[in-house]
């Protein structure tokens, strides 16, 4: 059995006092683990904070990006080593947003998620088409090669503990949703291109979210679905009461 996964996006959101004050309201209201797996990825410079704040309840924090190498010179970038030092637990590795605007590509997406395994941490790996290849019933070609790169190299045991978050690019914030079944198609074609890739078990225990528009409202019927295990949610997980009610509609 797969436990569902809901992991809040925050992105480029709130202050420092904002953050505390969210996970200090929620952390002792979220369901239990055994029901459903919950995360908030939060800007970097709040995670030490968030850590310490969660620690002992069922909530995680996670990263939204991070470099895969271990020290450098590289200015203004996170290790996977520092956010392990901080007690992160799961980073999110090559949103949309960052292979638009932040020039990442199929290649430092495989770095950064064999870089977090090499750390202990839990890669949420991204992955979605453009609307221009979705009306050219591009999806599933697309779709399978960023997910056949992400994980080249990966061994069978890394595969099953990572995510993967399938996220529409036309779909995010922009409160067109895709289809329950749509989504469900395709994270069934990822499903199918990581058996033949490593194995049936392996891609029976992968689990898969679905991102793009996901609000307390259509939660529950991306959930029915065979292939979704969760959601990796932007705007609706900046409120409290809609990130609670996201973790009830699983
Ligand atoms: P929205 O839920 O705001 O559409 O964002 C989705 C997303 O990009 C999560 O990573």
């Amino acid at each position: 059995m797969r436990k569902p996964i809901i992991a809040g996006n925050w992105k480029m959101h709130k202050t420092l006092s904002e953050a505390v004050a969210f996970v200090n309201e929620v952390k002792n209201r979220i369901p239990s683990v055994d029901k459903v797996e919950s995360v908030v990825c939060s800007p970097a410079p709040f995670l030490s904070q968030l850590v310490d704040v969660a620690k002992d309840s069922n909530l995680k924090i996670g990263a939204q990006n991070m470099h895969f190498e271990k020290q450098g010179a590289y200015t203004g970038e996170t290790s996977p080593s520092m956010l392990k030092d901080l007690g992160v637990t799961y980073v999110i590795i090559g949103h949309s947003e960052r292979r638009e605007m932040f020039a990442e590509t199929d290649e430092t997406v495989n770095r950064k998620t064999k870089a977090a395994f090499a750390e202990g941490l839990i890669p949420i790996v991204c992955c979605g088409e453009t609307l221009d290849q979705r009306e050219n019933s591009l999806t599933n070609s697309f779709v399978g090669s960023q997910i056949e790169n992400a994980l080249d190299g990966l061994t069978e045991e890394q595969v099953k503990q990572l995510v993967i978050a399938y996220e529409p690019i036309w779909a995010i914030g922009t409160g067109k949703s895709s289809t329950a079944e749509d989504a469900n198609d395709t994270c069934g074609h990822i499903r199918s291109v990581i058996a033949k890739k490593f194995s049936q078990e392996v891609s029976e225990q992968v689990r898969i979210q679905y991102g793009g528009s996901v609000k307390p409202s259509n939660i529950n019927e991306y959930m029915n679905m065979e292939h979704i295990d969760g959601a990796l949610v932007g705007g609706a997980s900046l409120e409290v009461n809609s990130y609670l009610q996201l973790l009830e509609g699983v």
